[in-house]
């Protein structure tokens, strides 16, 4: 364990909100101007899709793989979506918290939950939320690649994500995109100071007591 008296043991970072409301946007957002944090790289069994990069994008691996994982309890949490499965590597998280980095998670509310229960007093949880439904629809409609179809699929996806938001530690409305980025920062800034997270105050503070 370091001696600064500033050591802190990292948080994780996890962020939801219905797609097209903006939580890739504010992650990517964060994880340029903090070069210290770092994005969870989950395992699956899918197929890598043109450009995505192993240990980037995902860890990509075979069933057999993922069930000796899952059996060896290498994942914080772990889910079928479709006919894939996906989880959550637990080392890396462990490592980066450790050496008093932050790691964020970019997932749905059941994932969140998952995480929570693994670790509650490591997790800080937010939720976004679009400032309108027609909002929300017309970001989905301005994606490349939209058709209504689509977008009337990831409403209804998004209608019962929102309905999650309670389990949330904060709330953001991202009616402005750089409002929203300087809120997560400042909930970042203060979650960071939490008393339990800074774990060589004592230290400090006995010292400071020492001093006359
Ligand atoms: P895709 O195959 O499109 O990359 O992801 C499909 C779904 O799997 C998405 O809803 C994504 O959020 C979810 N997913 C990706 N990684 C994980 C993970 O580690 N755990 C869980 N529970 N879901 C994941």
């Amino acid at each position: 364990m370091s001696n600064n008296p500033h050591a802190r043991r990292g948080l994780m970072l996890v962020i939801s909100s219905p797609s097209g409301a903006g939580k890739t946007t504010l992650s990517r957002m964060l994880l340029d101007r903090h070069q210290d944090m770092g994005l969870s790289v989950s395992a699956t069994t899918r197929e890598p899709r043109p450009g995505e990069e192993d240990g980037v994008h995902y860890h990509f691996i075979d069933r057999a793989e993922f069930e000796r994982r899952v059996s060896n309890r290498e994942f914080l949490e772990w889910a079928r979506v479709f006919d894939h499965f996906y989880g959550t590597p637990r080392e890396a998280v462990e490592e980066r918290l450790a050496a008093g980095h932050d790691v964020i998670f970019d997932v749905d509310w059941q994932g969140a939950d998952a995480i929570h229960d693994q670790m509650p007093n490591d997790v800080v949880s937010v939720f976004v939320l679009p400032p309108s439904m027609d909002a929300l629809q017309k970001r989905l409609e301005l994606r490349p690649g939209s058709t209504p179809e689509k977008v009337e699929r990831r409403m209804a996806g998004a209608r019962n994500e929102i309905r999650h938001w309670r389990r949330y530690d904060y709330v953001i409305v991202n009616e402005n995109l750089d409002t929203a980025y300087s809120e997560l920062e400042t909930i970042l800034r203060s979650e960071r100071r939490k008393r339990l997270r800074q774990f060589n105050l004592e230290q400090l503070v006995q010292d400071l007591l020492d001093e006359d």
